[in-house]
């Protein structure tokens, strides 16, 4: 007679899961501890893991303690610290404590709420939580579940998924009165600084890239979309026989956080009976804040909005909110009903079924990390988040515009600074000095900054809001570009 093997494989043991994971919290605990004193840009060259990995994967089961060490020695290096208290580049990825707590909560129920009842609470939790993100950011009751109107929010992993949807239910809102043949007739209008995700989405939704319009910003504007180019362009494509069907504004561009009109702009795109989506992706978390709000007047007539918790509030990724005046325009879009999934309480209308309201099937409890982060840090906290990065701005801001060598290229709204080294003397490269200035910095390891090119102009960009960032971190900062400034003016 066999026996049964004395080590039964059991993936999900309650002690072991419990130990391990103690083992893992200890180990970040004290990334976090020393991130500071890591190279904050990655310094590997490309294809350095692959010699320092086996070739193959293990055969036996290996200890958490050799993975760990493993992490620790090769996977550590060839990280660019995202939450090091001296990256400034792109824009933040704030982490935090509860964000991590809300993330392990989500990934250890690890539930798939796609419909109401494959985890009632799951969605039930989601509707709330995009009621209380709504009254935070003071949005209009037209996007909240509770206003009355019809509208409501869902938790999406990324801006670009949302842009896709409600992309989609633009198209197919228009394609439903001219005809699906009518595709090629079919117009998006964003500024020359909008995300990329709305050129990405028109593509993918079979939009022809070349009715993509990407209207030109100046530094007359702070590099935001007039109503009357919009309106131009508009008004050029319909004598033209085309079809304007989406407008996408952004409060807080990616390069430079510039605002465009959010009223000014909804209102031409409303004249033309186009979907109209706010992009606040990055400053949307602004909003939680009284003296930032007038950025977002006149969302009202916007269909939708979107911004993301996992860059500026405290959120660990991934997590994007986005809310629609009318839901079902995506569900008429997105809803796939296949035998397997019918079930009573959706047939009765009376709850929500995310699956619907996005690009995929299974969905993460993205909810319950929101809902932990907000609850654990309270209103009050989370303003007093936002306005600390801001004053840290400020100052640095006022930093620059004190150093004659330098400017602030383009003003600053929220807590990213861009400037530039000027130019020596008549037909100095301007463009090849700031890119030095910016390669000496980041080759240093004790920060990390990225570019933007405005007006052929290339831009430091200096975005405040990593966790871990205090003051004493951006003023050692800056002493370190004054440090290599002075460098490049001596050569
Ligand atoms: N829109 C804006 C204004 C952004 O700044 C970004 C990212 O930086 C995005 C969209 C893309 O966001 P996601 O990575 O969530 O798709």
């Amino acid at each position: 007679m066999g026996s049964l093997p004395l080590n039964i494989f059991h993936p999900l043991d309650p002690t072991e899961f419990s130990d391990e994971s103690h083992a893992v919290i200890d180990f970040i605990a004290d990334y976090y501890r020393t991130v500071e004193n890591r190279p904050v840009q990655s310094q590997v060259k490309p294809g350095y893991l692959s010699k320092l990995l086996p070739k193959q994967a293990p055969l036996f089961s290996e200890p958490i303690e050799t993975i760990l060490e493993d992490i620790h020695h090769n996977i550590l290096p060839g990280l660019t610290h995202w939450q090091s208290p001296n990256f400034y580049a792109y824009f933040q990825a704030n982490a935090s404590t509860a964000g991590f707590l809300g993330e392990m909560l989500c990934s250890g129920l690890n539930v798939v709420g796609f419909n109401w009842i494959s985890s009632p609470a799951a969605t039930e939790l989601e509707n709330i939580v995009m009621d209380w993100m709504a009254k935070l950011l003071k949005l209009p009751p037209c996007f909240l579940f509770s206003g009355g109107k019809g509208g409501g929010g869902v938790l999406h992993g990324s801006t670009c998924e949302a842009v896709v949807c409600t992309l989609v239910a633009a198209r197919d809102g228009a394609l439903s009165k001219v005809g699906h043949d009518a595709i090629s007739k079919l117009v998006v209008y964003a500024s020359d600084q909008t995300h990329s995700t709305v050129q990405k989405a028109v593509r993918i939704v079979g939009i022809p890239p070349k009715n993509f319009r990407t209207i030109p910003t100046s530094a007359a504007s702070c590099y935001s979309l007039t109503p009357h180019s919009l309106q131009a362009a508009m008004e050029a494509d319909v004598a033209k026989g085309l079809l304007p069907i989406y407008v996408c504004a952004t409060v807080g561009t990616t390069a430079v956080g510039a605002v465009d009109p959010i009223r000014e702009i909804g209102k031409v795109a409303n004249k033309f009976g186009a979907w109209y989506h706010v992009d606040a992706a990055y400053a949307g978390s602004a909003a939680v804040c009284p003296e930032f709000r007038h950025y977002f007047d006149g969302v009202e007539l916007a269909d939708s909005i979107s911004m993301n918790p996992h860059k500026w509030f405290l959120t660990n990724m991934d997590c994007c909110c986005l809310w629609v005046q009318t839901p079902s325009a995506l569900v008429d879009s997105l809803s796939t009903n296949p035998e397997y999934l019918r079930n009573k309480a959706s047939e009765t209308n009376e709850v929500v079924d995310y699956k619907d309201w996005q690009i995929a099937l299974s969905r993460r409890f993205r909810a319950i990390k929101l809902w932990v982060v907000i609850r654990r840090y309270g209103i009050i906290n989370l303003v007093e988040h936002i306005r600390s990065d801001v004053a840290m701005a400020k100052q640095f801001e006022k930093m620059v515009s004190m150093d004659k060598r330098f400017e602030v290229v383009v003003p600053r709204k929220f807590a990213l600074v861009c400037f530039r080294l000027k130019p020596r003397f008549e037909g100095d490269n301007a463009l090849s000095i700031n890119q030095r200035l910016l390669d000496a910095v980041n080759n240093s390891g004790q920060a990390f900054m990225t570019h933007a090119k405005v007006d052929g102009m290339f831009v430091l960009r200096f975005a405040i809001g990593t966790t871990l960032t205090e003051m004493r971190h951006v003023e050692m900062t800056w002493k370190l570009i004054q440090a290599k400034a002075n460098d490049i003016y001596i050569a």
